[in-house]
Parts: C-alpha cells; sequence; structure tokens
C-alpha cells in the first residue's frame, strides 16, 4: 500500500511505500519548512486506487538517512606536483637574476 503526505499550507504532495516513511516526511516537513508549527490541512493518509493509477514513484532521499553525503576529497598528489613545478620555476627564475 502506498502513502502520500500533504501539506495544505504549500500544497505539496509527496508520495511513499510505507505509513512511517510518509509521517517521517511530515515531521521533517513541519521541522524543516514550518519551524514546528503544523500548517493547516496537512494530512498522511492511502492512497486511492486512481490515485495510484497516476502517481510518479514514492520518493526516495538523495541518499540513505544515516549516512551523510560523499564529501568531495581535494586532490593532493596533484596540488603536491603544482607545488613542486612551482617551487622548479621560482628557483629557476631566482638563478637569473644577476646578483653578484
Ligand atoms: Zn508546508
Amino acid at each position: 500500500m502506498s502513502w502520500r503526505y500533504r501539506c495544505g499550507a504549500c500544497r505539496t504532495i509527496s508520495t511513499h511505500d510505507h505509513q512511517h516513511q510518509a509521517d517521517s516526511e511530515r515531521y521533517d516537513h513541519i521541522a524543516t519548512v514550518h519551524r514546528g508549527r503544523i500548517p493547516e490541512d496537512d494530512e498522511v493518509r492511502p492512497l486511492t486506487e486512481e490515485e495510484l493509477a497516476h502517481s510518479r514513484p514514492a520518493w526516495r532521499p538523495p541518499y540513505p538517512a544515516d549516512r551523510p553525503p560523499q564529501q568531495q576529497k581535494p586532490n593532493q598528489p596533484f596540488a603536491l606536483a603544482l607545488l613542486v613545478v612551482l617551487l622548479l620555476v621560482g628557483w629557476g627564475l631566482y638563478s637569473l637574476l644577476p646578483i653578484d
């Protein structure tokens, strides 16, 4: 059975595979969008047969809830190679200076 959460204030709807997912979406929406205040006419209910026939696939979080998104690692080997090249160029330019 599929479930849906609808916020009456925002008029947004999300569909979910299980009721606890729709309840979780409701709590997250209230906390983040409405700063803990319950919007008018929000509801969690099962989808009707007609809604199921015309519904999009259930919403999924972009990553598992227990794991944060991957941080992009800095390219350390490239930065080290660039530093060495810059030091060599600087040393070469310094050696060209007419210092007696
Ligand atoms: Zn809302």
